[in-house]
């Protein structure tokens, strides 16, 4: 074992607070996300064919803004209640959101995907492996397009500029990049998570001479290949990477096989689990989907399994559900079962190192690939090259030892007094997640009065569900935030556009104009903030990332901005609790 491996619990958690304190203290947490850069070549869209099309003047019952798993599912959810007059308009060129988006090499998700993809029992598609590819759920998200007939309704390649509600005709006004104006009675924003792609806030990102791009943008002309092809251009390269997340973890051991060389910039470490990826067989499928209601039981299975419920039995037998089959996060109701959930956290990170030190041949990459902070505090990762690409001839690793890459210059890359050439450069910097919403959207909706939504929220966001807001009439919002979620990121989501669907089914059925209550919204926020309370103190021990709010201090407008903490069971029981009394409790209704 190696020696950092058997340190005492107090040593170990001295060393966690050392670590993160280097990355706070260092204070390089700027970024430039592609909202602010949208017409740079960053956010160029790689795969998109030229559109040249009219712009639209027309009115519609709803308009739903953006085409990933909300999106697709309140379509697919309205088309069940019979609503078929809508548009779904979205940035990229089809349906997928961020797994349009995302096509970097060895991309795919890290949920098993009979739990994952939505609707899978309706649609009866058989995954081809126990993990998709991104190609195959890239795939799977248009064949829900195509099945609940969707592109008729689809405007690709449009992003909204406006949205502004008229009290008088008590419609929203929706425009677009593409001078569309459309007068939707309902608008159903789905803008998603992980769809606002950033950079490093750093000095020379744009001076780098050579090709440079984001891992959400992927430029197969400069690397050759695709998806799940070889790189065939990179054999002469020496390819710098910046990051080492859920994504670089799956796109480095693509890269290192194909190019000359590969340069890998680390700030932290992710952790790293064993994967066991394997093809789904025609027998263990018909067992897995022998029971009707099987999909619903099997993404329940996997959230109680993945937050220490311990459910008689774990459908899933995964990385996932062995990590978290006790959740350290939760709050302990009592200091025995505080002491257990520490050392149950403690355990794992220890796999984790210990799987490091027995795969990196060299000890010191070994002990900086190393993680060293809690098991929640950055997404755990699960791959089984990662790893042992780094005992590679032509892989380099250069540690930042937490403060990050310090700038770009026409060259490549710089840290601390060194200088890294390299010929071609890519970001694997992650999301923006944090910041303000409607920042996020690219556009701030105009409610009532003339009141932006960046004003009505700006000591913080007061929502019903997450989903209705005051001031904000026949708007819909399917977003995490004071709503619900899960490591399995498309369940709240899809629960979520079932909620909105129905919710907009009844209103225009019953011809009435929908707004929350405030003092609705002020119970709503007791009722999360009250999940919420008892993880702030795990994370406010983390080291900084995008879970633990890059660790700022929460003030009350942060804490508005928490999400449901229980189970996302509970969360989908919640409203459907509250569909069932078929009168909207906590919605002021307003006959048109
Ligand atoms: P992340 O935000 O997880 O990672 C960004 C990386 O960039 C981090 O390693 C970060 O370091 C690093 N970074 C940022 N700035 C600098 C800098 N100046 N110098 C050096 N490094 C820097 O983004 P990902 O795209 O990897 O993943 C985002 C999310 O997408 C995941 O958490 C997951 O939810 C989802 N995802 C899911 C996948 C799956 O299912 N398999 C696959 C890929 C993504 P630091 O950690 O210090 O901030």
């Amino acid at each position: 074992m190696a020696e950092s491996l058997s340190i005492s619990p107090d040593e170990l958690h001295r060393r966690y607070e050392e670590e993160a304190q280097k990355r706070i203290q260092h204070g390089v947490r700027d970024y430039i996300d592609m909202v602010d850069i949208a017409d740079s070549d960053f956010d160029r869209d790689p795969y998109a064919e030229p559109l040249e099309r009219d712009a639209l003047v027309e009115e519609s019952d709803v308009v739903i803004i953006g085409a990933g798993w909300s999106g697709l599912t309140a379509a697919a959810y309205l088309t069940d209640q019979g609503v078929t007059d809508y548009k779904i308009i979205d940035k990229a060129g089809d349906f997928g959101g961020t797994w349009y988006w995302n096509r970097y090499p060895g991309c795919q998700c890290d949920v098993e995907a009979y739990t994952y993809l939505p609707l899978l029992e309706r649609i009866g598609y058989m995954p081809k492996q126990k993990y998709a590819t991104a190609p195959e759920i890239f795939a799977y998200a248009q064949l829900l397009g195509r099945t609940f007939d969707m592109y008729p309704h689809a405007l690709f390649q449009t992003s909204v500029t406006g949205l502004v509600w008229s009290e008088e005709r008590k419609r929203w006004r929706v425009t677009t990049t593409r001078d569309d104006v459309i007068d939707a009675r309902f608008v159903v924003i789905c803008g998603g998570v992980l769809h606002v792609a950033k950079l490093p806030g750093i000095p020379g990102v744009y001076d780098f001479a050579g090709p440079a791009f984001h891992t959400a943008r992927w430029n197969y002309e400069v690397t050759g290949g695709g998806p799940e092809e070889f790189m065939d251009k990179l054999g002469d390269k020496v390819v710098g990477i910046i990051g080492t997340g859920a994504t670089a973890v799956q796109a480095v051991p693509k890269l290192a096989e194909a190019a000359k060389e590969l340069i890998v910039f680390q700030r932290t470490p992710s952790s790293v689990s064993p994967r066991n990826q394997r093809p789904t067989t025609p027998e263990e499928w018909a067992e897995i989907t022998a029971e009707p209601g099987w999909h619903e039981r099997r993404m329940e299975n996997f959230i109680e399994g993945t937050l220490g419920m311990q459910p008689e039995v774990d459908l899933i037998q995964d990385g996932w559900t062995e990590m978290f089959h006790i959740d350290p996060k939760a709050p302990a109701r009592n200091d025995e079962e505080a002491r257990r959930f520490e050392e149950w956290d403690d355990l794992q990170m220890q796999k984790v190192r210990q799987r490091i030190a027995d795969t990196v041949k060299d000890p010191e990459t070994a002990e900086k690939l190393m993680p060293w902070y809690k098991i929640s505090c950055k997404r755990p990762c699960f791959h089984d090259e990662y790893l042992p690409t780094f005992n590679r001839d032509n892989v380099k690793l250069v540690d930042t030892d937490g403060m990050g890459v310090d700038r770009i210059t026409p060259n490549g890359v710089v840290v601390g007094d060194t200088e890294y050439p390299v010929d071609v450069l890519i970001y694997s910097t992650g999301f923006d997640n944090t910041s303000f919403y409607s920042h996020r959207l690219g556009f701030d909706p105009i409610g009532t009065g003339g009141v932006s939504l960046s004003e009505a929220w700006a000591k913080g966001m007061y929502s019903l569900h997450g989903t209705l807001a005051d001031g904000f009439p026949n708007l819909l919002m399917n977003q995490a935030l004071q709503g619900g979620q899960h490591i399995n990121i498309a369940y709240a989501s899809t629960k979520t556009s079932e909620h909105i669907a129905w919710i907009i089914a009844t209103a225009l059925e019953e011809n009435v104009v929908i707004e929350a209550d405030r003092p609705a919204e002020d119970d709503w926020f007791n009722y999360i903030i009250q999940s919420a309370l008892p993880y702030f103190e795990y994370f406010a021990n983390c080291t900084p990332g995008y879970l633990s709010n890059e660790r700022k201090e929460a003030d009350e407008s942060m804490s508005r901005s928490a999400c449901y903490m229980g189970s996302a069971v509970d969360f989908k029981r919640e409203l459907e609790k509250w569909r069932s009394t078929n009168e909207m409790p906590g919605v002021v209704k307003t006959p048109l």
